[in-house]
């Protein structure tokens, strides 16, 4: 840890920057509408065509990037579980994935193999292991998929899952959070299909660009009243941040059927108030999309 960016404070100086296309719609047109990060020097534009907002141009998607960008993301199994007790955190986040997976169940009719693309730790599959499912995780980062099979014993796989071969179908695909980090979401959405069983879903979580908490501060920001706290050795690791326009028509131009979308808040544990069903349900306004999806017939 020592010699990495964030523990000696160095700044992350892009070595190569790429002009991209839209990664959702394949657009050229964009106009800019955010700059942020380390001295304002990335640029989120708006797309013409689909409305996604996305890096451009970004740094490009060599080892390097992709080292110093998951590096941030290495956290600690511990946060969640010491020995066999379960933190204070742990527990909430226990709930908060038990009713993740209880909706998921509604979705697919049966409980089964399930593949989470983006484990980290292992956390979510170690609970889905725990309800009866049979959970495989896929880590890019070597160190977290140890961690996480060495940890809860479940099949983990380090690296790029595209080139990776199964011996089964999956019943459920889970990605939370992690597409948006990815410069080829329709290769990814494609070999969804490949991978996924008769009747099987896909669970996708992702930022909502739209929420109400991204306009307020990106409100300030060009207002000059509100500064990015970004700390210099941080890589931008969102490519892009879809708006539900945006991502609903991806999906559909990738052969999806939408099942359910919602947005939620930090450590929601699936309860809905008048207020929640307002805010995430009717307006979906909060700051992470949910979305169920299955291969269009
Ligand atoms: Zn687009």
């Amino acid at each position: 840890m020592a010699t990495t960016l964030t523990a000696t404070n160095q700044e992350y100086i892009p070595q190569k920057w790429e002009d991209v296309a839209c990664p959702f719609c394949g657009a050229q047109e964009a106009h800019l509408i955010e700059q942020f990060g380390y001295e304002h020097r990335y640029r989120f534009v708006k797309c013409e065509g689909c409305g996604l907002a996305y890096m451009n141009p970004r740094p490009a998607y060599t080892d390097g990037f992709v080292e110093t960008a998951y590096e941030v993301y290495t956290t600690s199994v511990d946060s969640f579980q010491k020995g066999d007790e379960l933190t204070e955190q742990g527990k909430i986040v226990y709930q908060e994935y038990s009713s993740n997976l209880k909706e998921i169940e509604k979705w697919v009719g049966r409980k089964g193999r399930l593949l989470e693309i983006g484990c980290n730790t292992g956390f979510f599959c170690k609970v889905a292991g725990d309800l009866g499912w049979v959970p495989t995780g896929i880590e890019i980062s070597q160190t977290m998929a140890k961690l996480a099979h060495d940890t809860y014993g479940f099949e983990t796989r380090a690296g790029d899952w595209m080139g990776m071969k199964f011996e089964q179908l999956f019943d459920v695909i889970y990605c939370s959070h992690v597409i948006e980090h990815i410069p080829n979401p329709r290769e990814w959405m494609a070999r969804f299909k490949e991978v996924l069983a008769p009747g099987g879903v896909v669970c996708l979580s992702v930022p909502n660009y739209q929420s109400i908490d991204r306009k307020f501060k990106r409100g300030l920001k060009n207002l000059g009243l509100r500064k990015d706290r970004w700390e210099k050795w941080r890589t931008p690791d969102h490519l892009y941040e879809p708006c539900e326009k945006s991502i609903l028509s991806f999906f559909e131009s990738c052969g999806f059927e939408l099942l359910q979308q919602y947005t939620y808040p930090s450590e929601w544990l699936g309860d809905v108030s008048l207020w929640h069903n307002l805010m995430h349900f009717k307006l979906r306004w909060g700051a992470k999309a949910r979305y169920y999806l299955r291969p269009a017939r």
